[in-house]
């Protein structure tokens, strides 16, 4: 299986080498699961709303190393501490997967670039 840059993960990464200094591998990069999740958040009992456009639900899970955010259909974005990555997880069914280069193509590929603003999708 590979890295998702798509190396083998054996091999280290490297930085640029720098004359007089060895070469250190490269941090590996941020593995971030994106799971889209349609009904409401609840994670102590309180729903969770947008702050900007005050959404109830039809949210973007988003988790880098353990740490989630929630992305609403406007395009805002916020770390929510009351969800874990199990939260995620749990959330990240069997349904088809993708992979996307870099967040913008992913933001807009799942419909959370701001287009669909006081929209419900899911
Ligand atoms: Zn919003």
């Amino acid at each position: 299986m590979n890295t998702p840059d798509g190396r083998d993960p054996e091999t280290p990464r490297f930085t640029n080498f720098r004359f007089g200094h060895d070469p250190q591998p490269a941090p590996e990069p941020a593995i971030v699961l994106a799971v889209p999740h349609p009904d409401p958040l609840t994670p102590r009992g309180i729903a969770i709303t947008c702050a900007l456009c005050g959404a109830g639900r039809d949210w973007l899970l988003i988790q880098v190393n353990g740490i989630v955010f929630v992305r609403c259909r406007c395009a805002h974005e916020w770390q929510e501490p009351d969800l874990e990555g199990g939260d995620v997880d749990i959330a990240h069914t069997n349904g088809p997967e993708r992979e996307w280069t870099d967040f913008d193509e992913m933001y807009r590929g799942l419909g959370f670039d701001g287009l669909f603003r006081m929209t419900y999708l899911g």
